[in-house]
């Protein structure tokens, strides 16, 4: 394994057209904490919260984000930088947990050159790479997923 892969995901194209939109979808998850199951959001933490990639890469691929708009890491205080990717950690050990996979990339992207959907809140990706997915997976098949990953981060965080 190792080495470096293109992944062609057409069906997210479907995702980049619907993200023309001037309203940040991490802002508006993050105020809306009752539509957590509908938004696909795994976790609250302290400093960070979690979403389903409803458009995955992969099989099991996550996002997480500050709560606070902010475009870059440098923008974020040396104490919510340090829980940002303190929580992202634990995330990638739940994803490596339950997506059964030790291969796991992690990385943020940061402006629109960078490929971003949602161009100026910063996120971070952690995309198993290790089980591709099918791009017609049923809305109960996340459901299932957002359940495995809230239990095994409940399990971390206990
Ligand atoms: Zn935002």
């Amino acid at each position: 394994m190792g080495g470096f892969r293109i992944v062609l995901t057409p069906w997210r194209y479907k995702y980049i057209l619907e993200g023309g939109s001037k309203d940040c979808f991490f802002c508006e998850y993050a105020k809306r904490p009752e539509l957590d199951q509908d938004h696909l959001v795994f976790y609250r933490g302290k400093y960070s919260f979690g979403v389903l990639n409803r458009y995955p890469y992969m099989w099991g691929h996550v996002m997480v984000a500050p709560y606070r708009h902010v475009a870059d890491l440098e923008q974020l205080s040396d104490e919510e930088l340090a829980g940002l990717l303190k929580e992202a950690y634990a995330v990638r050990k739940a994803v490596v947990k339950v997506v059964g996979c030790g291969e796991v990339l992690m990385g943020a992207n940061i402006g629109r050159a960078a490929g971003a959907g949602v161009e100026s809140h910063l996120h971070i990706h952690i995309i198993p790479t290790c089980k591709e997915i099918d791009p017609n997976t049923p809305a109960e098949t996340l459901e299932l997923m957002l359940k495995r990953y809230r239990d095994e981060l409940a399990r971390l965080w206990s």
